[in-house]
């Protein structure tokens, strides 16, 4: 049985392309970028084009851009390197519950040194009130973290909005956009962002890079000490093949964005459909017409997730439950809670994510094994 990985929010196979501009480097630029000779500025020439292509797809300096190992120390770098260069303006953050962990850990950590965090509700929808948000900033507020789309339902926040109402506020403005960056046209200025999250490897590029933007009047403190490497904010000597491979996967993404929306929506649609032909009992979390196009995340009632995902594994068909697997157990997702409480769809939920391996008819024949193996459950 071909197995069909419907998985992409977990992360995406690494583009052909992608691929093929890494290879040769691993052979032929081993200077080190910091090098005056020849080898160290050829690599130096590289980091800085694909540092410019970076700035360029969010419409940001090249200057604003610090290169980081993963959508998870961007976001540490942001949360935690802003609560420490700006205490002396307040310790009070501002998050949502509904957050990926590389944010909720590093604001509990925040708490436990001092800073006060709220966390913001979302409603059954997935989203946050902006209500809400206008209600928790006190004067001793100098973080917002509020991601773009979530990784589990993907629900896109209001972030223009929220950019708007802090615009008139101290408050620095981070989202975490690595599920966004991908599919959705994003500019800096106009949305109103500060401080912007993003990772390699859900766009078709390496694993292990990322880049956190940093608007040039935002003042982030380092985490980390040593050499002069991205202006000191970022020390360490860098991946340039991975940046090289980042640059080719941006480049690919911003080229083929509008069409990748259009064949996942419809892709959705498909499964949807298919599941809805086949008498599937199904319900889909998060509001759908404020969802990316890439992400469906669907209760099954009267199933429980962990048997739904090994029967699907064991069906070739790769799909995922957004919450962390403890010991061959899965938790119970933190979003879906927040947005459901106690209800039974967080623990009978599970998330398909579409992306450039899939096609019609492995879409269709996902939906046709999905809707065999929840039948025999619930029937
Ligand atoms: N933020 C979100 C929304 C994510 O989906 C992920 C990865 O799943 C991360 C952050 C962490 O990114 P990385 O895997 O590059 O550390």
């Amino acid at each position: 049985m071909e197995p069909i990985y419907l998985d992409h929010a977990a992360t995406t196979p690494v583009h052909r392309d992608v691929v093929a501009a890494m290879y040769p480097m691993y052979e032929n630029l081993y200077g080190n970028p910091s090098s005056i000779h020849s080898f160290g500025r050829k690599a130096r020439q590289l980091i800085d084009e694909a540092r410019h292509v970076m700035a360029k797809s969010i419409q940001a300096d090249e200057k604003e851009i610090i290169f980081t190992s993963s959508g998870t120390e961007a976001d540490n770098m942001a949360f935690i390197g802003t609560a420490l260069a700006n205490k002396e303006k307040g310790n009070h953050i501002i998050t949502s519950v509904q957050e990926h962990h590389a944010v909720l850990h590093a604001a509990e950590y925040l708490e436990e040194n001092g800073f006060n965090v709220t966390y913001l509700p979302v409603d059954h929808t997935g989203r946050i009130s902006l209500e809400a948000l206008q209600a928790a900033l006190t004067d001793d507020t100098i973080l917002v973290s509020i991601m773009f789309a979530n990784n589990e339902t993907g629900v896109i926040q209001p972030i223009k909005e929220i950019g708007n109402i802090l615009n008139s506020h101290q408050a620095i403005f981070h989202t975490d956009a690595v599920q966004a960056y991908g599919l959705l046209p994003i500019d800096v200025t106009s949305l109103g962002i500060d401080l912007l999250s993003v990772s390699a490897h859900k766009i078709n590029g390496p694993k292990g890079i990322g880049f956190l933007y940093v608007n040039k009047r935002v003042h982030v403190q380092p985490l980390a000490f040593g050499g002069e490497q991205e202006r000191k904010r970022r020390p360490g000597t860098e991946n340039v093949v991975s940046m090289i491979g980042f640059q080719k996967a941006v480049e690919i993404m911003l080229d083929q964005r509008e069409k990748r929306n259009q064949t996942y929506a419809h892709y959705k649609e498909l499964f949807i459909n298919r599941l809805r032909a086949l008498e599937v009992p199904f319900k889909i979390n998060g509001a759908e017409s404020q969802t990316l196009n890439s992400i469906v995340n669907i209760s099954f009632p009267g199933t429980n997730v962990e048997a739904l995902l090994t029967n699907f594994d064991l069906n070739g068909i790769a799909a995922s439950s957004g919450s962390a697997c403890t010991a061959g157990s899965v938790e119970p997702s933190h979003v879906l809670a927040a947005m459901f409480g106690q209800d039974e769809a967080c623990t009978n939920s599970v998330r398909f994510s579409f992306g450039l391996n899939n096609t019609e008819e492995n879409i269709v024949d996902a939906a046709n094994r999905v809707a065999k193996i929840v039948n025999r459950i619930v029937k």
